[in-house]
């Protein structure tokens, strides 16, 4: 069967159609600064990018054209919407209500507007997404996936602050951590990839993107994450400062004179290896080749970011009391062979010892230890379109 995989943000809105036997991608694209003009990516396989100009005042007509250019008449993948057999939508934020994917329904997506005050920027563009694709296949079945999901086997002492227990029990303020799809995706294929027994295992996995995070995984279970009641928390990433002595947005706001609002703005975009590098980039190429040019501010970036991970890894082995393999993955974990030096380099105490040849290989699965390592490292693209397509499959 074909799903059509929708990611849908306030103002962007990516796609996939896959074939879930081949798992082939067969179009692909995004539809950008939906409300305020309107442009749409398309790529059908095999063949070159199209970029169009158009309207599109909401998702609605944003859909309607992802739709119309899949049945188009030369470049479409299909060749009618008949085709389309399910949809598989991202959620951001499903707190506490949903442990795993959903078949969606008006009483499911109920539940997912009271998540909402947990992720505002999020959800409720992902519900405007939920509610156009409805409007215009009303009869294909839907699935929901959450960011938050994976995550949520996690065990008490490791999701509850250490807060007043009431703003748990009123406001539902505890850890949830997010990008639970490729968490779950990359730790299930580390355990394939390596021939071990999921059931029997101990993977540390380590997305680092743009926005960055770190699990630990038992036996296929989530049981600790560096992210947050927010994705604000845990790793030093691209624009936000992760963990932080929270005494000091107090501090900033008097010195800079910032309410709320401003300083979160600053933690969340104008922090992180951007921040750290005196605006010079968020992007781990601009640095790396910054830093090569004797840029201490980017070379310090860098350092400060693998640090952070390394650190969190020593925590997630204690977390799991012991580790069998630990993977690196998305833009950062899955190109940047530096960064996977550095954070190795610290976790020399574990046995772990890297071949630097494969190292410097670059875009699929592979063992980056040296056979004697005693615990394995690997490079595991993710690759959470077809995660969520797996689990649409599944539910319908
Ligand atoms: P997100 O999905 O959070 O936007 P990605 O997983 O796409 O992030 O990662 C994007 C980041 O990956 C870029 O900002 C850049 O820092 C890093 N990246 C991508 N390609 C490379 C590369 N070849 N070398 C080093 N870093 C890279």
């Amino acid at each position: 069967m074909n799903v059509l995989v929708i990611n849908c943000g306030s103002s962007s809105l990516k796609y996939q159609l896959i074939n879930s036997d081949s798992e082939e991608v067969l179009a692909k694209g995004l539809c950008e600064r939906i409300g305020i003009d309107g442009r749409l990516v398309y790529q059908k396989a095999g063949c070159d990018k199209e970029i169009t100009e158009a309207p599109m005042p909401t998702h609605k007509e944003a859909i309607q054209m992802v739709l119309d250019a899949l049945v188009n008449e030369k470049t479409g993948a299909i060749a009618s919407l008949a085709e389309v057999n399910a949809v598989g939508h991202r959620i951001v934020h499903g707190g506490e209500k949903f442990a795993s994917s959903a078949v969606i329904t008006d009483e499911m997506l109920a539940a997912v507007a009271e998540c909402n005050d947990l992720a505002p920027l999020h959800n409720p563009a992902n519900l405007i997404g939920i509610n156009a694709c409805k409007d215009l296949m009303p009869n294909v079945p839907m699935v929901a996936v959450f960011d938050t999901a994976f995550h949520q086997t996690m065990p008490a002492k490791a999701y509850l602050y250490g807060l007043p227990y009431e703003y748990y029990e009123k406001y539902k303020v505890r850890r949830y951590g997010f990008h639970g799809t490729s968490h779950s995706f990359v730790s299930k294929h580390t355990a394939e990839f390596l021939g071990m027994d999921i059931n029997n295992s101990k993977i540390i996995v380590c997305h680092l993107g743009n926005g960055a995070s770190i699990s630990a995984v038992k036996d296929g279970k989530c049981v600790d994450t560096s992210m947050g009641l927010t994705p604000l928390e845990g790793l030093v990433m691209g624009t936000r400062s992760g963990d932080i002595d929270p005494a000091i947005m107090e501090f900033i706001a008097k010195k800079e004179n910032l309410d709320i609002a401003g300083v979160m703005n600053v933690l969340n975009k104008k922090s992180g290896v951007f921040g750290l590098s005196k605006e010079l980039s968020s992007d781990f190429r601009d640095l790396e080749s910054a830093m090569n040019e004797g840029n201490e501010f980017a070379g310090n970036a860098i350092e400060v970011f693998a640090y952070r991970v390394a650190k969190y890894v020593g925590a997630y082995v204690a977390a799991l009391n012991g580790v069998d393999a630990i993977a690196f993955t998305a833009g950062i974990g899955e190109n940047a062979g530096l960064v996977r030096t550095k954070v190795c380099e610290y976790l020399g105490y574990l046995g772990i010892a890297l071949d630097e040849e494969a190292n410097a290989k670059r875009g699929e699965d592979m063992v980056i230890s040296t056979p004697d390592s005693k615990v394995k490292v690997a490079v595991i693209p993710t690759n959470e379109e077809l995660a969520i397509c797996r689990e649409t499959v599944a539910l319908v």
